[in-house]
């Protein structure tokens, strides 16, 4: 039989093709965020929507479904590697063929004003006026849940896009076991009555040195500039162009030290992920990642296992010394870790510290699944929010702003995204006690400035896979457990038992 005529090289070729076409638009993204001129934006839109209809229909043509029932029932049962690309292809294919074309229309049509709308009701804080978007998404999103079909709950498919293999009952379990996990600690932290000084955080950082040192830090934690930039933007973010190419960007502040400095660690836990990506595979399941979480775990490594830490700062607060001596150049080792590390209940998710940001995340799936399952009005978001948040972080959400209104994900109709940030703690946490465990003396590596260890057992234990094993699986591999929140609760309650003397 001819190459071309082999049902899998014809489908692997499409896929290829399809991979090459996304990436071709995750470049023309990272220019509208970086460098573009702001008057090409229509331009550009009319690009990306060309690319994206391009893919959809290569992918979903029923060309594709013929080669992958010709793959599934071939004569000869296909080998592990070919196995794990149908599988993916074919999970993927149904998710994409499931769903009618008007609904996919109509949610793009309708997520498209509703972001702008979600912009100005935030700017305002007024959910009054993005409620009745929020109704109207949440309707389409139960819709598109109908569409793919489920069995415990209409909220298992949209967790599936981002977290293949989770349920909103597996999540909910290990959720509920974090909440009770995590409260005693955040109440011994509040408790001590320690509040660490932090003023020196904000201060004079120009932002020079920081890209440099910035910079300079990724680099020395194994990102590699041959195969990668990092460039500013206003909401940084990390995107893998293709082997050979990942750019991770930042956003800087001239009077703030952590914005920048840990937002570079964490897009470049990602681009070391992406980088470490066989580039043999590319264009095929085998050769992407895993999930969102087990994504996010990377970067969670990145930034707080290591960047949060005493030996990374031994090695490292010297020269954050040298490089900002007006606001760092008498802050000491202690006060330095303690500054960084603070606790306490935050509004904002994202400047949320490492332990109740945990509980912001949790809150967010509650809520989600409640509005998807049909239990939750949308128009009672608000009230919701507000109660759970106090339960979960004892504080009183002061307005919709700083509540409800403030993350982007469901006006962008991104619904069941949320669970992977925890999961990528949770995942961290495992990855990183197992690690260390097989790697003697780390600690000491890294405060003599060397992380070369650590990511050589991250290529070896997680990125040179792909998706060969779903995330649940790989953590089981990796490092002989099923995923728990034993080791999270474990580092967290060591690393805060020390740090507030508890
Ligand atoms: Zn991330």
């Amino acid at each position: 039989m001819s190459q071309a005529a082999n049902p899998y090289s014809r489908l692997m070729g499409i896929y290829r093709e399809v991979a090459l076409l996304e990436s071709c638009s995750s470049l023309l993204q990272w220019d509208q965020e970086t460098f573009m001129p702001g008057r090409g934006v229509d331009h550009r839109a009319e690009q990306l929507a060309l690319l994206a209809g391009l893919a959809h229909r290569r992918f979903t043509d029923p060309l594709v479904g013929e080669l992958l029932a010709a793959c599934e029932n071939g004569p000869a049962a296909p080998g592990p590697a070919e196995s794990v690309n149908l599988r993916e292809i074919r999970r993927k294919y149904d998710k994409k063929t499931r769903l009618p074309c008007r609904l996919v229309e109509e949610l793009a049509q309708t997520t498209t004003q509703a972001h702008p709308a979600w912009v100005e009701a935030r700017k305002k804080s007024d959910f009054g006026s993005f409620s009745p978007w929020l109704k109207k998404i949440v309707a389409l999103k139960r819709e598109q849940a109908q569409a793919l079909g489920w069995q415990d709950s209409p909220y298992d498919p949209l967790v599936d896009d981002f977290e293949p293999g989770e349920t909103e009952s597996s999540l909910s379990a290990i959720f509920s076991e974090l909440c009770r996990g995590l409260a005693p600690l955040i109440e011994k932290i509040a408790d001590s009555g320690r509040d660490p000084d932090t003023s020196f955080l904000s201060g004079i950082y120009p932002v020079k040195r920081q890209q440099e040192f910035g910079r300079d830090a990724a680099a020395a934690c194994g990102f590699d500039f041959s195969s990668g930039r990092l460039d500013e933007v206003v909401h940084p973010f990390c995107t893998g162009i293709g082997p050979g190419d990942t750019r991770i960007t930042a956003s800087f502040d001239s009077s703030d030290f952590c914005r920048a400095f840990f937002g570079i660690l964490h897009e470049a836990g990602h681009g070391m992920y992406d980088q470490g990506l066989d580039p043999e595979h590319y264009g095929a399941p085998l050769g992407e990642a895993v999930s969102v979480g087990l994504h996010e775990s990377q970067s969670r490594i990145w930034e707080n296992f290591v960047g949060l830490s005493r030996p990374f700062w031994e090695h490292f607060l010297p020269r954050a010394r040298a490089a900002f001596p007006e606001a760092l150049g008498r802050v000491s080792l202690d006060s330095f870790l303690r500054a960084v590390n603070r606790v306490a209940p935050s509004f904002i998710r994202i400047e949320a510290d490492e332990l109740t940001y945990n509980l912001h995340v949790i809150l967010r799936f509650e809520l989600e699944s409640l509005l998807i399952s049909g239990e939750l009005d949308p128009a009672e978001v608000p009230a919701a929010w507000n109660e759970r948040f106090r339960q979960l972080l004892g504080v009183e959400v002061p307005d919709d702003r700083r509540g409800c209104l403030q993350d982007t994900h469901w006006s962008n109709g991104i619904f069941g995204y949320f669970p992977t940030y925890c999961l990528g703690n949770l995942y961290a946490a495992q990855f990183f006690a197992k690690a260390r465990r097989d790697i003697p003396g780390l600690d000491s590596s890294f405060a003599r400035g060397s992380f070369s260890d650590l990511l050589a057992w991250l290529r070896e234990n997680i990125h040179c896979h792909g998706m060969r094993f779903r995330a649940g699986e790989l953590v089981e591999k990796a490092t002989g457990k099923p995923l728990s929140t034993e080791l999270l609760l474990a580092y967290l309650q060591e690393k805060y038992t020390a740090l507030y003397n508890l």
